[in-house]
């Protein structure tokens, strides 16, 4: 399976301004002065080799959306953030005409996790499938709602697509066109549900929008259980540890200190934070995962954790 982020971004979309442009060009100047660049090849190259990542890279962009791949012709995504809108645009490329069936795994229905649906352009295409599964009663009448007047010019009832709602039980497997899948409900306002995923001896977690209190012993046993030898956990981890324990407590998130303790406990082969703070720039989300890497290399036991921060257009192999 290949995973692919669409949108990585928690609570709201954000984006570099024009001070942020002027400072990294001004910056990536400074860096290449000396250096013979004459072609934008060779700039490229001098980029992606040279440049730190938090100069040539950013963590954008988009609320919640990862897209992972099955080889088979069926789309699969986690929630409809903004990054809903990059994602239906590469699908309606990819489909080149032909009508897509998406198969949609929604944690909950926050705004931050909805708002891309009306921009997402296969739900306007005739002959589109999208099935959209959750295990919150109330899915289809959030989608509807934020389309209804005077928030949005079209309603749900206009979309081209066929729309079928699938109701997903906690704790119980379902198959889904040859991918099982596990919910297991999560601390959060108003419940979410992450999400287990396996396929052909591969598995990976979607966890986001989820608080963990790691005294409570039998709930960490039971989150370490359904995170157990994944091959990725993709993890709610907005705030720093020092902010989920204080001022933070029961916003209903949680850390890249408490995502490193968990997969190292559950032995999951790769963590990657997810769902970053609006206020974080770049700057501030690379020492939340080096934090999380130096805290991984101080309490590593029997094997490593990969750990990596999750940006719009990462994509990650299993
Ligand atoms: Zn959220
Ligand atoms: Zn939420």
């Amino acid at each position: 399976m290949r995973v692919r982020f669409w949108g990585t971004r928690g609570s709201m979309p954000v984006s570099l301004t024009w001070r942020d442009l002027r400072d990294r060009l001004a910056q990536a100047l400074v860096a290449a002065s000396g250096r013979s660049l004459d072609g934008i090849e060779k700039a490229a190259a001098f980029v992606e080799r040279e440049l730190d990542f938090a100069l040539s890279h950013t963590f954008g962009g988009h609320s919640s959306c990862v897209e992972f791949e099955t080889g088979g012709d069926q789309y699969f995504v986690c929630d409809m953030g903004s990054g809903a809108r990059p994602f239906g645009a590469h699908v309606l490329a990819r489909q080149s005409g032909r009508p897509a069936t998406v198969n949609i795994f929604m944690s909950h229905m926050h705004w931050d996790h909805i708002m891309g649906f009306p921009f997402f352009g296969p739900a306007y295409v005739q002959g589109t499938k999208l099935r959209i599964y959750g295990c919150h009663a109330e899915l289809e009448h959030a989608l509807r709602r934020q389309q209804e007047p005077p928030s949005f010019p079209v309603p749900f009832s206009q979309l081209a697509a066929s729309i079928e709602f699938v109701a997903l039980a906690p704790g119980e497997t379902r198959e889904v066109s040859g991918v099982r899948v596990t919910p297991a409900p999560q601390f959060h306002s108003g419940d979410s549900f992450g999400f287990r995923f396996e396929r052909e001896g591969k598995s990976f977690v979607y966890s986001t929008d989820s608080e963990h209190k790691l005294e409570d012993i039998g709930e960490t046993q039971r989150i370490v259980a359904f995170f157990r030898g994944a091959d990725l956990v993709i993890f709610d981890a907005m705030y720093s540890l020092a902010e989920a324990v204080s001022v933070k407590a029961d916003w209903g998130h949680s850390s890249n200190v408490v995502g490193v303790e968990l997969c190292q406990m559950a032995g999951v082969k790769k963590l990657a934070l997810f769902h970053h703070e609006p206020a974080n720039d770049d700057a501030a989300i690379l020492r939340i995962l080096k934090d999380a890497r130096r805290l991984e290399e101080l309490t590593r036991q029997a094997h490593r954790l990969e750990v990596t921060a999750a940006y719009d257009g990462l994509e990650i192999d299993l």
